[in-house]
């Protein structure tokens, strides 16, 4: 993958210069001029965000001297599938990388709801890419560890190829293992510490550090970053088990008394995902998640025993998973994204949850107005973070509407749980017999991003192409 990602990336920055295109080139370099000093940038979290601001904003001001500090040793590819949508496609197309992202999809062919014995009851098929159904399963699935190798690794070789093409390149460098305790704002930058002791000034801080970020706590202080948390009031966890027999396809959907749901996904891999979710048992669960692993796994090992259906197997893999993670899930919603030269990008600064399936497009949607409005604001960075919190504000409203009432989702009593089968079967008949695939003009509304020739994506001759990896 890293060689065919390379040969592309060495390619098209050649052809960007080819004699007979130069005059263009030379004309895009001189209108997106790069400011006198180039900005060093510290991006905190090598997750999704983290590096996909990394691609833009090298690729939009080659100059510019990127580090990434990640706190996990290595790259964090853990967790379950997560999908792509709306303007999270575009810029991917944009960058050119769908066709290495759709080589990593996984093959989910739509979502069965199952009734009290476990025997599929509805089905709901795959929502097409720009179209809505009442369907979990979308046109692009991947796995959230696929998605983050894809990115740290396109960026790894985006800057080799620039490069070997043009002698003024900054740098992006990924620092695994380390953090930062500190940071201190002066005019002239953000002076930051890090966990090894070492310190540095920067132009520029980007918190890409995920829900619970200590780049946000930092810089926007405890109170408001404690205060930015809005809770669903429920609480998730998410593990895999081997695959067994017959398991494929489809992702099945199994709802429980107690205000209890459980997802399995199998798709075309050889383990099953499971995602569990409650809104019974907060207080025992919120405390487990101040103690051990082990403590949170027993916490939701007693709240979903007895479940039904496949309750040992959940209960058993629960127990023993590598790959458990368990947290309540909450919106971050903030006033302003950006204070001082601190930005926050992804779920640091506006996560969504799960239950609107757009964190990914939060993060792509982000990186892309953040680097957009430091390419055109060039050295002025109080400027540019002005500009990104204005301009994605629409953006981020958008990935956080929860378009169901989540309560509904979860009922209390077996008969409510009846309820909301029958009512899955309705609307699963409902939508075979009225949905049909709309024209591109008939497709959801959704906000327009911004357009941004400074980011040079646009420009087919630099780099706007589809590669195969
Ligand atoms: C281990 C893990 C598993 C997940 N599993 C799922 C899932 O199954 N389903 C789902 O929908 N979403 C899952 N998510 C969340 C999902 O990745 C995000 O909602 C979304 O993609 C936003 O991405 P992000 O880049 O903003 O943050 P994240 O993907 O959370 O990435 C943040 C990165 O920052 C790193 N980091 C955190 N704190 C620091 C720090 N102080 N210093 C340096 N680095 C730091 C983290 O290790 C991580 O690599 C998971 C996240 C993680 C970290």
């Amino acid at each position: 993958m890293k060689r065919a990602l390379h040969n592309h990336l060495t390619t098209r920055f050649a052809a960007a210069i080819r004699p007979n295109q130069q005059q263009h080139y030379i004309a895009l370099r001189s209108f997106h001029a790069p400011p006198a000093m180039p900005l060093n940038i510290l991006i905190v979290g090598a997750g999704i965000a983290g590096p996909a601001f990394a691609i833009l904003m090298q690729r939009a001001v080659p100059q510019t001297k990127i580090t990434v500090v990640e706190r996990h040793p290595s790259l964090r590819v853990a967790g379950q599938q997560i999908d792509l949508k709306f303007q999270g496609i575009e810029i991917v197309q944009r960058m050119g990388l769908m066709e290495t992202i759709k080589s990593h999809c996984v093959e989910e062919t739509g979502v069965e709801t199952l009734d009290a014995q476990g025997k599929p009851m509805a089905l709901f098929g795959v929502n097409p890419a720009g179209q809505q159904r009442p369907a979990l399963t979308s046109e692009h699935e991947i796995m959230r560890g696929d998605l983050v190798r894809v990115l740290y690794e396109a960026s790894l070789e985006q800057r080799r190829a620039l490069k070997e093409q043009q002698d003024e390149v900054g740098d992006v460098v990924y620092e695994f293992g380390k953090t930062i305790p500190e940071l201190v704002e002066s005019d002239e930058g953000v002076d930051v510490t890090f966990t090894d002791e070492s310190r540095e000034r920067y132009d520029l801080v980007v918190g890409a550090d995920g829900q619970w970020s200590r780049t946000r706590r930092l810089a926007f202080g405890q109170e408001a970053s404690d205060a930015a948390f809005h809770s669903l009031g429920i609480h998730g966890a998410y593990f895999s088990v081997p695959r067994i027999e017959g398991e494929a396809g489809n992702a099945k959907v199994f709802s429980a008394s107690k205000r209890r749901m459980l997802f399995s996904r199998t798709s075309n891999r050889p383990v099953t995902q499971f995602l569990l979710y409650t809104m019974s048992d907060a207080d025992k669960l919120k405390n487990s998640y101040r103690q051990s692993i082990e403590d949170q796994r027993e916490a939701f090992a007693e709240a979903f025993r007895g479940i039904g259906w496949q309750d040992q197997r959940i209960v058993n893999g629960l127990q023993t998973a590598e790959d458990f993670y368990a947290h309540e899930l909450g919106q971050i919603k903030l006033k302003q994204l950006c204070t001082g030269r601190v930005a926050l990008l992804g779920d640091a600064g506006y996560c969504p949850t799960p239950f609107t399936g757009l964190g990914v497009t939060g993060c792509l949607t982000g990186a892309y107005v953040l680097a957009g409005e430091l390419a055109r604001h060039g050295n002025d960075v109080n400027s540019a973070l002005k500009a990104f919190d204005i301009a994605v504000r629409p953006g981020v409203e958008e990935i956080q509407t929860l378009n169901i009432k989540l309560g509904l989702m979860f009922p209390s009593s077996r008969l409510g749980v009846w309820m909301l089968r029958i009512a899955a079967w309705a609307m699963s008949k409902l939508d075979q017999l009225t949905w049909r695939p709309r024209s591109e003009e008939q497709q959801v509304e959704k906000w327009e991003l911004p357009e941004y020739r400074e980011l040079k994506l646009q420009d087919e001759s630099i780099l706007n192409s589809q590669c195969s990896v």
